[in-house]
């Protein structure tokens, strides 16, 4: 009822598409008999949480903040989400993002732009904005979203949370709707790092679903203790100096760097060589996946049908151009232009090689460090409106977060102080499967 009555008081920040206010109650009501009856309840019992609306659970709506799939109820439930509600895990409700987790500031809804309660006249970052703001303003306990580029650890970094994606394959991805599949995970945003470490533990792990989900043991996240003995960290310390990145991002990775080497662990810069690449590899790459994922919203089998169209190639053409937005159709069009066959290597094939190379790279100073230390953005919360004609200007302020999902790594977004009103985060990265050394040391810095 607390957690309703914060959504009722933050209805301006139009942080969910929809609210499942009677299916909540119930569901606890039901929690709090069982309880008066000693009987078993799960881990997550009385714990409320917020799902993205990329994510499927049955006979709920999942539109991908599309009008293309405004009216679609999904048939069958996520397989990390089924993990979560059979641990008694209470879903409030679906929270507002960018179109098909397309953008980096919720602008790019249906449903209009999510707002920053730390400022309502900013944006809370994206794609996963309503997921954070759901926990920033008191609505719920933790927030599931999904990151292809950054889209948990940066709205998380704008308002001053913790937001984590695991290693690429540790959660399936079984009913999460598909935006760059190669790069698609689904993660968690929350006050704390234990409060993820419970939702990891629960919700990773094989599935006959995803064939990129392997069986690999998942630890107990939640159950560890948090480490505090002496690490080794790399950082890049062109960035610290870099006139792109705003100043107080600058001084709070620089407080970091201090406070680490305080406590004990050993902080060293170490060199990146493809930053420049980092992004155009990141946009050939999805906006091929998202082209060829997109295809199946083709009017005919389910989502939006243009009731003007008069044939089939008019069925294709007009559901997809009233059914899309605008950043939607541009990636589409620019996937298939780097998927068509006079640019395939030059453009996917070319991207598809750079990715490894920066894989690699990485993988090196992780050979020889625990961590990478980043800055999540370049840039503090904008104000709501400003980027919307600047797509590029977008992209590139993905710079930082694409880089762990081009390698699969995991990462994890920690709040520092605010630059004034304005929220402010760093983000490590760890060796693939090494989530359990992650948040160890994270829990070990509260
Ligand atoms: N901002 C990035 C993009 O628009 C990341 C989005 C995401 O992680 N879903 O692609």
């Amino acid at each position: 009822e607390a957690y309703l009555a914060a959504i009722e008081e933050n209805r301006h920040l139009n942080i969910y598409v929809e609210v499942f206010a009677e299916e909540a109650l119930a569901t606890a009501a039901r929690q709090d008999w069982a309880r008066t009856q000693d009987a078993r309840l799960g881990k997550l019992a009385g714990v409320v949480i917020s799902i993205k609306d990329v994510i499927c659970y049955a006979g709920h709506g999942a539109s991908a903040g599309s009008r293309m799939l405004e009216d679609f109820v999904s048939p069958y439930t996520a397989t990390a989400l089924q993990r979560l509600l059979d641990e008694d895990a209470i879903v409030i409700g679906r929270t507002n993002c960018d179109e098909f987790a397309m953008g980096s500031g919720t602008e790019n809804s249906h449903y209009g732009p999510t707002r920053n309660a730390a400022d309502p006249a900013r944006v809370p970052g994206g794609s996963s904005g309503g997921a954070a703001v759901s926990v920033q303003a008191g609505t719920c306990l933790l927030a599931v979203g999904s990151s292809t580029g950054g889209s948990i650890r940066q709205p998380a970094s704008f308002c001053g949370l913790y937001g984590f994606k695991p290693t690429y394959g540790r959660i399936s991805r079984h009913g999460l709707i598909a935006y760059g599949s190669s790069f698609d995970q689904l993660g968690f945003l929350a006050h704390n790092a234990t409060d993820i470490a419970l939702a990891l533990q629960i919700s990773a792990g094989a599935d006959p679903y995803d064939a990129t989900a392997p069986n690999k043991e998942v630890p107990l996240y939640a159950k560890a203790d948090p480490d505090r003995s002496p690490k080794k960290i790399a950082y890049f310390a062109d960035l610290h100096s870099s006139e792109a990145i705003d100043p107080a991002i600058r001084q709070a990775m620089q407080d970091t760097v201090d406070a680490f080497r305080a406590a004990g662990h050993t902080v060293s810069p170490a060199s990146f060589s493809y930053f420049d690449y980092v992004v155009p590899t990141y946009y050939v790459l999805t906006t091929a996946e998202a082209s060829s994922n997109l295809s199946r919203f083709d009017g005919m089998r389910y989502g939006y049908r243009s009731p003007a169209a008069q044939d089939l190639a008019e069925t294709y053409t007009l559901s997809r151009s009233e059914g899309f937005g605008t950043e939607v159709q541009r990636r589409i069009l620019l996937g298939t232009f780097v998927l068509s066959s006079g640019y395939y290597d030059a453009y996917f094939g070319k991207a598809q090689k750079v990715r490894r190379l920066i894989r690699d790279q990485l993988q090196g100073i992780l050979d020889t460090h625990d961590f990478i230390l980043m800055p999540v953005s370049p840039s503090l919360p904008w104000p709501v409106g400003e980027q919307t004609d600047d797509p590029v200007a977008n992209y590139l302020a993905d710079i930082y977060t694409v880089l762990a999902n081009l390698a699969g790594l995991p990462a994890i977004a920690v709040p520092t102080p605010p630059a004034g009103h304005l929220p402010v985060g760093y983000q490590l990265m760890a060796d693939h499967w090494e989530e359990a050394a992650l948040l160890n040391f994270v829990r070990g810095l509260a």
